[in-house]
């Protein structure tokens, strides 16, 4: 099996070449095509199984084919053209097309820069993390560029999108990384909301090394007709 065969395009899979990734990954064979369809995706998968590129690449290509109007002015550039008008600027909240929720800091970190690594040459897709620890005028700079993709861990999330700095009604696909460790470490409330915040028509995506138990009803409430894959 081949990248190509899976339906990446060609931007996406020659930063997979630059990067040494020669074939896919069990995981990645299954859960690609599936969601460049639009499917919703329940997969049982570890770490180290290459789940990431399983959920990021068809969503990079998603993003970059169905939506040309991402990479238009970012917030600091609409509100540098207002001042230059003389217009005092209005504050916008960000708006992104995509959500990764982690459990730690450290997993937000690598899907991030994973990310980057794979969207190298589409230049209009910026990822960038929003974590516990991290200060907040450093975070409200990251979000004032509107990035279309947000990784981040549930806590610090809340208290972006509780303050109005955040708007998911263009949120178009939704990650759950390591969602049973993100349900041992007492965020279900936190998610539940921010789920609830974002569109019923949104493209769910949970990856979890379990899919039984309180991830599993959780899991079933939050998708829509999922493509179970266990490896
Ligand atoms: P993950 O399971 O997402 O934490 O990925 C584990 C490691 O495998 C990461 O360092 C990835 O960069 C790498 N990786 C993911 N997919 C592939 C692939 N198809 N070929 C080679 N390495 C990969």
């Amino acid at each position: 099996m081949t990248f190509e065969a899976l339906g990446l395009n060609t931007s996406i899979i020659k930063a997979l070449t630059d990067a040494g990734y020669t074939k896919p990954t069990p995981v990645q064979e299954q859960a690609v095509p599936a969601a460049i369809a639009g499917k919703d995706l329940l997969v049982s998968s570890q770490t180290g199984s290459g789940k990431t590129a399983a959920f990021m690449l068809p969503s990079l290509h998603r993003l970059s084919a169905i939506d040309p109007a991402v990479g238009g002015k970012t917030h600091n550039q609409e509100m540098q053209a207002a001042r230059a008008r003389g217009e005092r600027p209005r504050f916008k909240p960000a708006q992104p097309k995509m959500l990764v929720l982690t459990p730690t800091r450290e997993l937000a970190l690598q899907v991030t820069t994973n990310t980057d690594k794979y969207s190298v040459n589409l230049r209009r897709l910026k990822a960038v993390s929003i974590l516990g620890g991290m200060p907040y005028p450093k975070q409200m700079q990251l979000l004032a560029k509107n990035p279309e993709i947000l990784v981040a861990t549930p806590g610090r999330l809340i208290d972006h999108m509780e303050s109005g700095k955040i708007d998911f009604s263009q949120l178009e696909i939704l990650v759950l990384d390591e969602a049973d460790r993100m349900l041992d470490m007492g965020f279900i409330d936190d998610i539940e909301k921010i789920v609830a915040a974002t569109p019923a028509s949104r493209q769910t995506m949970l990856f979890s090394a379990t899919l039984d138990g309180v991830v599993g009803n959780m899991a079933r409430r939050i998708t829509k007709d999922p493509q179970i894959i266990q490896i």
